[in-house]
Parts: structure tokens; C-alpha cells; sequence
């Protein structure tokens, strides 16, 4: 076996965010798996002519691993693409742990997730000095569930900037959960298809963010933010990184 599969951050939608180096494997590919809800079809005219392309939509996770396997067995090359990055949300642990079973070699190609394409439509820094530090990536409870610890209202309770995926169809549900901490006014936003063309992008407060969102008919491929990083208009401090008062290794 000299085959390999590749699990490749195929990036948010904008076929100009995937890596080169993930754009360099697709084009080597004999088996091309893409998660045909998210992924930008755009992306498999990179694809080398005659490589077998399949929708992980219509598959189950047996089949889909054999399919990879039996490629990566016959010295062949399999790229299976994730939208974003695939260590979000992305079911790669899975299909990972099947392949070390079957001894099939893999490798991972990061992505650029959906979560940095977004903050890049809201140009906004996530971690404002004075602000907060941290970025929580997190979702609403679903079909799959979330740890109890980890419910929203807790997470809240900490006041950082919240990144939440999957969620969007629930917003009254988050938005109350929200605001068992956050005040009413803390800046929200949601921004639908992050860098595909029909992208949009909402602003508002948790008082005001769902209903701004019905009203724009978002159900889907959107992420919430939350935290006041994110209005960027009440920056409280500049960082100590570009002070002319503050020296550092590379600038004494
Ligand atoms: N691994 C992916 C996330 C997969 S989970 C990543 O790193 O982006 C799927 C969820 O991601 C969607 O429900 C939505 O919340 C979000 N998402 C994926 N692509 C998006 C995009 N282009 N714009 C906004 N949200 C997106």
C-alpha cells in the first residue's frame, strides 16, 4: 500500500481559501470524497480529469470508509474534503479511527473554518485587549448532544467572545440562553455563507439579533457571534504589541 488519504480543509465556500497545499492534493487525487451539503463544488474542477467523485451527503460512514480504504489499498490517492477545517464539527474521528483499524495511512490538511472567514466579513478582532482573551467555539444541543457543562448559559457566564455553530435555526432558544449572562445589550452578529457570493452579514444585540435574523430568512450555513470584541467601535485598549512604550524581543 502505497495509498494515502487525505482529509482536506476544503475552507468556508470561496474557492481562493483553500491552501494550496490542499489544492495541490485534489489535483492528485483518484477518489475526490467532498461533503456535498458545505463544500463549494466550484472546488472539484481542481480535480484531475477522470478521478471518481462522490457526495458524502448520500453515504454512511462503513461504506465510505471501504470505499477509502480500498482506494489507499491499490496505491491510489483519496482526498476527502471537509468544509472549514475539519477538526470543527467536522465527523473526522471517526473515520480516522476506522482507518487505523484497516491500517490505512492518513494525513490532515488544515482548513480555513468558516469561523475565521466570518470574523473576516465582520472585521473584527475576537481576542480585544481589555476585552476578553478567549474565543469559544460551541453549539447548541441537537440531534447531537452537548455536555452538560457546557450548556450555553454556562458558557456565557464567562463573558468571552462565543462563536456558535449549527445553531442558527434556534436562535430565540441561544439568545436566551445568552442572556442568562450576557447584557441585552452585547453586540451579536450573524453571518450567513461567509465568503460565497450570496454571503450576508447581520448586526445587532441580543435584544434585537433573532429577529433581524427571521426577518432575513436565515435558517442555515450562518454562525452567531456574541461578545463585546465584536463591535469593535468601544475598543477600550490598544494592544501592548505595537506600543512605542513596550519592548519586546523583537523590538528593544
Ligand atoms: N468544519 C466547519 C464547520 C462544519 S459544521 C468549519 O470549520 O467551518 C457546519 C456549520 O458550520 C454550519 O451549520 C454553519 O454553522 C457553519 N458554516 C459552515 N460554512 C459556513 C459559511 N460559509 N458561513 C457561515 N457558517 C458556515
Amino acid at each position: 500500500m502505497n495509498g494515502i488519504v487525505y482529509f482536506i480543509g476544503a475552507g468556508p465556500g470561496d474557492p481562493d481559501l483553500m491552501t494550496i497545499k490542499a489544492r495541490d492534493v485534489l489535483a492528485s487525487a483518484d477518489l475526490v470524497i467532498y461533503a456535498g451539503s458545505l463544500v463549494n463544488t466550484e472546488l472539484l474542477k481542481f480535480a484531475k480529469p477522470g478521478a471518481q467523485l462522490h457526495n458524502s451527503a448520500s453515504m454512511e460512514l462503513g461504506p465510505m470508509v471501504d470505499m477509502m480504504a480500498t482506494y489507499a489499498k491499490l496505491g491510489r490517492i483519496v482526498a476527502r474534503l471537509h468544509t472549514g477545517d475539519p477538526s470543527l464539527y467536522g465527523a473526522i474521528a471517526e473515520q480516522m479511527r476506522e482507518l487505523d483499524k484497516d491500517g490505512v495511512p492518513y494525513e490532515v490538511i488544515p482548513g480555513v473554518s468558516s469561523a475565521f472567514a466570518a470574523a473576516a466579513a465582520l472585521k473584527c478582532e475576537l481576542t480585544l485587549p481589555e476585552v476578553t482573551q478567549t474565543v469559544i467555539f460551541t453549539r447548541m444541543g441537537g440531534r447531537t448532544d452537548v455536555p452538560k457543562k457546557e450548556s450555553l448559559a454556562s458558557l456565557a457566564a464567562h463573558g468571552a467572545t462565543m462563536v456558535i455553530f449549527l445553531s442558527v435555526k434556534e436562535i430565540d432558544k441561544v439568545v436566551d440562553e445568552l442572556r442568562t449572562s450576557y447584557r441585552v445589550d452585547t453586540p451579536a452578529a450573524v453571518v450567513y455563507k461567509a465568503s460565497w457570493p450570496d454571503e450576508k452579514i447581520i448586526r445587532g444585540t441580543l435584544a434585537d439579533i433573532a429577529g433581524k435574523v427571521a426577518e432575513a430568512g436565515i435558517s442555515k450555513t450562518a454562525l452567531i457571534f456574541v461578545g463585546k470584541a465584536i463591535a469593535g467601535d468601544d475598543m477600550q485598549a490598544y494592544s501592548k504589541l505595537y506600543d512605542k512604550e513596550f519592548k519586546h524581543e523583537f523590538r528593544k
